[in-house]
């Protein structure tokens, strides 16, 4: 049986799994402010997800954990997180080994988002498919030739930090004109930012008398179809489209799945990323060429981190 752990900003998810992706048990917890407390509570999460699944915790080969940031796999480090401030240089599978005694992997959440998605049976269909995770920031995955594909050091696809404006705005990697620049959960409340004064009548003047503008409300409000909440969307997904559009002439996938938060307003997104590829992608690339959003946003995280526990421990063993 497997451990799949995932560590957002806010919550902490986990599930049990056995060795075909069936799910014995899942749970969450807050995610604490230290990196100790994180630890005690991703080691609380183990216990309870095995008593909840009446499983003796000896019965559990691996535990895996998805978090997002640069990750040293090799080392089990967490270097920097964009989520979890705490952690510099912490060498978090090595503490979650030594206190529960199961051999600990760690993994970049946008990979295991991949490998969870590849292991719902929806996605196996699939050999050759893109993830891009939508939130704060943009993050990817792939599965080319039903491999998942991971890189050199396991770096691979951070598909938010392609550019797309050579010339466009300074990116915290230190790059100019990055994808989650233009298309990312912060990309669309600062568009909405910049653009509220030429909007007099938007109803998100309204909603920012009582509350803090985010991409949430935005979505609300492009629903009721606030004219410039309609722009904002369909700015990221201009820009979204044209970085989709590179990575179809480039991996020639037979699918492209989005996911995070942001990939809750696909209804507003997919129709104007499916339109940019029509006219921009190359003849004989595009055509078949499935958008999808993730149903299961919860869960699938978890689950790639148990995938990828599994498939680690049989390369070392
Ligand atoms: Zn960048």
């Amino acid at each position: 049986m497997y451990i799949g752990i995932d560590i957002g900003g806010t919550n902490i998810k986990g599930v049990l799994t056995d060795k075909d992706g069936k799910i014995l048990s899942s749970g969450d917890t807050p995610t604490p402010d230290s990196s100790k407390e994180i630890d005690k509570s991703i080691i609380s999460l183990i216990d309870s997800l095995a008593s909840k699944a009446e499983t003796d915790k000896n019965r559990i080969d691996a535990v895996g954990i998805g978090a997002a940031g640069s990750i040293n796999r090799r080392k089990g480090m967490i270097v920097t997180s964009p989520n979890i401030l705490c952690w510099k240089n912490y060498p978090l599978a090595a503490n979650i080994e030594k206190i529960s005694g199961i051999k600990t992997f760690i993994e970049n959440d946008a990979t295991v988002a991949c490998a969870g998605y590849w292991w719902e049976k929806e996605a196996s269909k699939f050999r050759t498919f893109i993830m891009i995770t939508l939130g704060t920031g943009v993050g990817g995955g792939a599965v080319i030739d039903g491999k998942l594909f991971t890189g050199q050091n396991g770096s691979s696809l951070e598909i938010g930090h392609m550019t797309i404006e050579v010339n466009g705005k300074e990116c915290s990697c230190g790059n100019r004109g990055c994808l989650e620049q233009y298309a990312s959960a912060t990309a669309l409340v600062n568009y909405t930012k910049t653009n509220l004064k030429k909007f007099k009548n938007s109803s998100l003047h309204t909603r920012m008398k009582i509350e803090e503008l985010t991409a949430k409300i935005i979505y609300e409000e492009a629903v009721k179809k606030d004219e410039l909440a309609l722009k904002s969307f369909e700015y990221i997904s201009l820009h979204l489209g044209a970085g989709i559009v590179n990575l179809i002439n480039i991996f020639n996938p037979e699918a492209v799945i989005l996911g995070g938060g942001l990939s809750k307003s696909h209804k507003l997104i997919i129709p104007l990323i499916k339109k940019i590829i029509a006219e921009r992608a190359l003849k004989g690339m595009k055509e078949g060429v499935k958008i999808i959003a993730v149903k299961d946003q919860a869960i699938i995280p978890s689950l790639g981190a148990a995938k990828i526990a599994m498939d680690r421990l049989k390369h070392i063993m």
